[in-house]
């Protein structure tokens, strides 16, 4: 299907993943890696090219830019937002990417380790682009479309938008940050300097996926204090903390409630870490529902469990604090309809199905919203991230500018 416009978001994207752009979860510094800003600073110098004056980089590696509005109508500011950095779980040192001008249907054989290959079984979607455009990488890399997919989408939106007065939209906010894959994404964002009262971030899949829900999440540390004594004198004293412990992992349930267990809106409990010696054990445990009050109902039982194996242990005492990690997007979401709405009409524009999956995880859209700043999650066609197979297909990017420029167009007219 020809494109309706001409996009450039394929050459933006070439050139984006070139840059090395990795964060690093042990170090202390932000960003947590410099080179992040190589490719934040690109952004802001091609931006100012498109004449948009106001693109800066804080000494954060954050990018802020306005596309300004040029309608007379009071529009709420909205902003899209994507991340610099690819995950430090794979290689972004000297990305090749490799454009497959019009993909054949066949396994996809990584030249530069043939043991490499992007199979057709195991991405049956790559089936969908047949006779379209694929990029991969050259099979010693990721390839960086999570989230230069995501970056190039934006940029080339921006262009477009700038090159076509025609499209009437209000103040439109971009946003780059650097460390979303280590969890720091939103770490130094500034809110009231970005001023946007709405966002979209584009670090989805497949070609019409829409995120508007995420888990809630709570974290649980159980700590077990034992009662020591001399080994050689304990008869009838020494209560050990960890095998108390080790009956709470066994007493777990093993076929419901545990991640290996669960699929779709079920949750679940998880023991993630344990740590002890004989007089003190500690076990970590991550909560997590789609239905916030469902934590507290997990917690509660978790508790009893913990409970009933200390019944055995007369001495032993335990701790059992909860902390809050995330929230769930939906419930921010749900007092903002329009947000959601609006994307939707965008598809349907755009000639894209919208195809709404809650993720099992958080995001920092989940983040931003709880931030003050609503924020789903749009496609972009990554696949296979974190990975030497990652790739993506050249037309779920353009069809993803595509759906941002209709979307900007119906905040507009909605006013
Ligand atoms: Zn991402």
């Amino acid at each position: 299907m020809p494109s309706q416009y001409s996009y450039t978001v394929t050459e933006r994207f070439l050139r984006y993943v070139q840059v090395d752009t990795q964060s690093d979860p042990h170090s202390a510094s932000f960003p947590s890696t410099g080179k992040q800003k190589d490719l934040s600073s690109t952004l802001v110098a091609e931006l100012k090219t498109m004449s948009i004056e106001d693109a800066e980089m804080d000494e954060y590696g954050y990018v802020y830019a306005t596309i300004p509005s040029n309608t007379s109508k009071q529009v709420p500011v909205i902003c899209f937002c994507s991340h610099v950095d690819t995950a430090p779980d794979c290689s972004g040192t000297h990305v090749k990417p490799i454009l497959h001008e019009s993909y054949d249907g066949r396994d996809i054989i990584l030249p530069d380790d043939p043991e490499q290959v992007i199979r057709v079984e195991t991405y049956p979607y790559l089936k969908t682009h047949i006779g379209y455009p694929v990029i991969t990488a050259s099979g010693t890399t990721l390839l960086g479309a999570d989230d230069k997919s995501g970056v190039a989408i934006i940029m080339d939106m921006a262009h477009y938008l700038l090159t076509h007065p025609n499209i009437k939209h209000g103040d439109i906010k971009l946003l780059f940050t650097p460390d979303e894959e280590v969890g720091q994404g939103t770490a130094k964002l500034d809110l009231p300097k970005l001023g946007a009262s709405v966002a979209y971030t584009l670090d989805g899949g497949e070609l019409g996926s829409f995120e508007d829900e995420t888990f809630s999440a709570d974290g649980v540390r159980i700590t077990i204090q034992g009662v020591i004594a001399h080994p050689g004198y304990a008869k009838d004293k020494l209560v050990n903390a960890l095998k108390i412990a080790g009956e709470i992992l066994a007493a777990l349930p093993k076929n419901e409630w545990a991640p290996e267990a669960t699929e779709k809106r079920e949750g679940f409990v998880h023991p993630v870490g344990v740590n002890g010696i004989a007089e003190k054990a500690t076990i970590e445990f991550i909560v997590r529902d789609f239905d916030t009050g469902k934590l507290a109902v997990y917690e509660d039982r978790l508790k009893q469990m913990v409970m009933t194996v200390l019944n055995g242990y007369p001495g032993a005492t335990m701790e059992f604090e909860v902390t809050e990690q995330y929230r769930n997007m939906k419930e921010i979401l749900d007092q903002h309809p329009q947000i959601s709405a609006y994307a939707a009409e965008a598809y349907r524009r755009a000639g894209v199905s919208l195809v709404k999956e809650p993720i099992r995880g958080g995001t920092d859209g989940s983040r931003l919203s709880f931030m003050g700043l609503p924020c789903p999650n749009i496609f972009t066609g990554m696949q296979a991230i974190h990975s030497k197979h990652e790739w993506v297909g050249v037309r779920d990017m353009e069809r993803a500018v595509d759906v941002l420029a209709q979307l900007v167009q119906v905040w507009e007219e909605q006013v």
